[in-house]
């Protein structure tokens, strides 16, 4: 037996987890996790959601709630989602409890009595708009390296992590103004320290993925800086030393530590508070899942603070995935791209899901969620090949034998076909120890596929009339397949394989069986009327998602030369560039009123000629007993805006007809389709006066 701790990369509560995070790190965590289990391995699996750092407050501060009511949401968002897509934790715990807080605060502790933390004077930006320190996230500005957009603490662009003050053309993120640099104390991390002996525990790496292991070397190389970990910020873990109450433990150190707080807890729960140790001081093997932004933090850095509190495991191995893209972009929460669970779990069946995630995983290169290759797949495979295969087999034993019949006749065939399924089966187990679990995966089809064909050349459906002994033994191996075929699914789709299990007439749990059982004889099981595994998939098209809303500036407006109640609008659109447009907004909004304003703009209308003007869009108003009312988008000019869930997907050019079909509404002070709220990357799109509910968008 091993032991086998694995740590996946803490999701933030800052809003709903996406299909990313899903295919990055919680699937090939739970893949890994689920099998190590069956193999009779000692796994401790851990996360939990990360719910400091200033994504929360900013988050916190738009929708003007507390940090905590924002985190209470989203954790308990996370942990339903993660019960529906049957992602198995020894422990799934959250950053804001006073365990976790403890366990960072003894760690800290520790470093600073081994004189890894030192203060040090640091200018940071204060906006003076503001009155206050504008930590990481509440910067945005251009990237020194590669002039693309940097988010206080990291390049959007190149993924580089940012000193605040590297960035060029620094702006306050709240108001919009150009922050001050101003003097204040900090405490550091001696990362810098660490050079030679993360090179040196590096060395015997080798079977690490090759991205992770060069992106590793080169950080390094290039010189490791000592890191701040206090930051001015109400929000964290308190510092646990005198003369720093008004800042707080950075988000980074704070989170990482989660992993050691996430063991010690579940020790805690299961009623052995020393348990943990048998992961973390005896030996064990630490895997890390992640996706590659993440690198750094747990080849590097994690490891470092690991080293400077002395006594506990290192990473083993850090089987970082690439991103999963959508159409080219990567998922991100924080840019608003994404497709998130909550609405995609509420649509098609988890292990679906998770055999899409899977088969299409971006192990070595970024790889593409395209629907209607989801669909595809499961249609053409898991329908088609996997629960064709497993229904034909279960559905004509128990129509003509109620039970599961002997084998008494074999047949060359046989023999051939078992040693392929049971080559395939192995096959499995050996990709997923090795974390390619996309290879993994085609095996467990290629046994699928095998099972088909041995049926189709055996065709029990005629034996059953000239040699009955015969067919009950075809059909027992055809069923022993399904049997394999269901420990091997197993990892990778675990209901369905509990479904499998129980259709083959066992009561327990197929995850309580030991993974080599798959090949231990049949029992003579009598079996119920088996059930369809998936079900046939048809896209339906989102009326909403040809639409392109996005936000505009106005910056020049002027009365329509033959129209009394219109104006015509000169935009600024951002990356959609200038256009004019006309619109019938005069009798409720002087000129003076709407320069400078944002609006949303309806970009992929027909152009129009009203009254001798071409119209290049539409601006939308809310329309309350014949008033227009403007509504109020957050973000830059040229951003998206989008209904809760649903993609834009925008056609070239739509027309007022199609776009009218569109029910948009008000309702209580923000904008709906059908039940979706309008948003931007910012947040809710708002109204600009107060109109009554049910008014519609036009
Ligand atoms: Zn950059
Ligand atoms: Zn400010």
């Amino acid at each position: 037996m091993e032991r086998i701790f694995i740590g996946v990369a803490w999701p933030y509560a800052n809003g709903s987890l996406h299909l990313g995070t899903l295919a990055g790190c919680l699937l090939p965590g739970d893949i890994f996790g689920r099998y190590h289990r069956m193999k009779g391995n000692a796994v401790l699996m851990v996360s939990g959601s990360d719910e400091h750092g200033t994504p929360i407050t900013l988050t916190a501060e738009k929708e003007g709630v507390t940090p905590q009511k924002i985190v209470d949401k989203y954790h308990k968002e996370h942990k339903k989602n993660l019960e529906e897509l049957a992602i198995k934790f020894e422990n799934f715990t959250r950053t804001s409890n006073e365990f976790h807080k403890n366990v960072v605060k003894n760690f800290f502790l520790k470093l600073y009595e081994n004189g890894y933390i030192y203060p040090k004077k640091m200018r940071t930006f204060y906006c003076e708009n503001c009155k206050r320190f504008l930590p990481d996230r509440y910067i945005e500005g251009i990237c020194p390296y590669c002039q693309g957009k940097a988010r206080g603490d990291q390049c959007e662009d190149c993924g580089r992590t940012l000193d605040a003050n590297e960035i060029l053309m620094p702006k306050c993120k709240i108001c919009g103004e150009e922050p001050i640099l101003k003097e204040t104390e900090h405490l550091f991390f001696r990362l810098s320290a660490f050079e030679e002996k993360l090179l040196e525990w590096l060395k015997d790496k080798d079977f690490w993925r090759d991205n992770v292991i060069n992106f590793t070397l080169n950080f390094i190389k290039s010189g490791l800086k000592d890191r701040a970990i206090t930051r001015d910020i109400e929000w964290g873990v308190e510092v646990p030393i005198p003369g720093y109450e008004n800042k707080r433990i950075y988000v980074w150190f704070d989170a990482l530590i989660g992993y050691l707080s996430a063991s010690m807890e579940w020790a805690e729960k299961i009623g052995k508070p020393d348990e943990w140790k048998k992961w973390w001081v005896d030996e064990a093997k630490h895997y890390y899942f992640l996706a590659k932004d993440n690198i750094p933090f747990h080849t590097v850095i994690w490891p470092a603070m690991l080293m400077a509190h002395g006594g506990l495991n290192l990473p083993y191995d850090v089987p970082a995935n690439e991103y999963l893209t959508l159409s080219g972009e990567q998922f991100s929460k924080s840019k608003g791209v994404g497709i998130w669970l909550p609405d995609v779990l509420s649509r098609f069946n988890g292990d679906a899901i998770r055999y899409y995630l899977s088969i299409n995983m971006p192990e070595k290169h970024d790889t593409d969620w395209k629907w209607e290759d989801f669909i595809a797949k499961n249609n053409n495979e898991l329908v088609a090949i996997y629960g064709n295969f497993i229904h034909r087999v279960l559905t004509f034993t128990y129509k003509n034998f109620g039970k599961i019949p002997p084998y008494s006749k074999e047949a060359e065939i046989d023999k051939e076909t078992m040693e392929k399924v049971i080559k395939n089966f192995e096959g499995v187990g050996k990709s997923i120890e090795s974390c390619n679990f996309k290879e993994g995966i085609k095996k467990v089809m290629k046994i699928a596929q095998i099972g088909n064909q041995y049926m189709n050349a055996s065709q029990p459906w005629k034996l059953i009339k000239d040699d009955v002994e015969r067919c009950k033994s075809v059909l027992h191996i055809c069923l022993r397949i399904v049997k394999i075929l269901a420990f091997s699914s197993a990892p990778y789709m675990p209901k369905t394989a509990d479904k499998i299990w129980k259709m083959l007439g066992y009561k327990d749990s197929i995850h309580e069986h030991k993974w080599e059982d798959a090949l231990e004889e049949l029992d003579e099981n009598e079996i119920d009327k088996p059930s369809i595994l998936f079900e046939k998939l048809e896209i339906k098209e989102e009326p909403f998602s040809k639409i392109d809303l996005r936000v505009a500036k106005i910056i020049g407006v002027d009365e329509h030369p033959n129209a009394d109640k219109l104006y015509v609008i000169e935009l600024d659109v951002g990356e959609l560039g200038k256009r004019k447009i006309v619109a019938g907004i005069k009798p409720w909004y002087r000129k003076e009123e709407l320069i400078g304003r944002k609006i949303v703009l309806l970009a992929n209308l027909k152009p129009a000629r009203i009254r001798g003007i071409v119209s290049n869009g539409m601006l939308l108003a809310a329309q309350d007993n014949g008033k227009a009312v403007l509504l109020i988008p957050n973000a830059k000019e040229g951003s998206k805006i989008w209904a809760e869930g649903i993609e834009p997907s925008p056609a070239p050019e739509i027309t007022y007809e199609e776009f009218k079909k569109l029910k948009i509404i008000c309702k209580k002070g923000f904008v709906e389709y059908e039940g979706k709220v309008l948003q931007d990357e910012y947040g809710k799109i708002r109204i600009d006066k107060p109109v009554k509910d049910g008014s519609e968008v036009v």
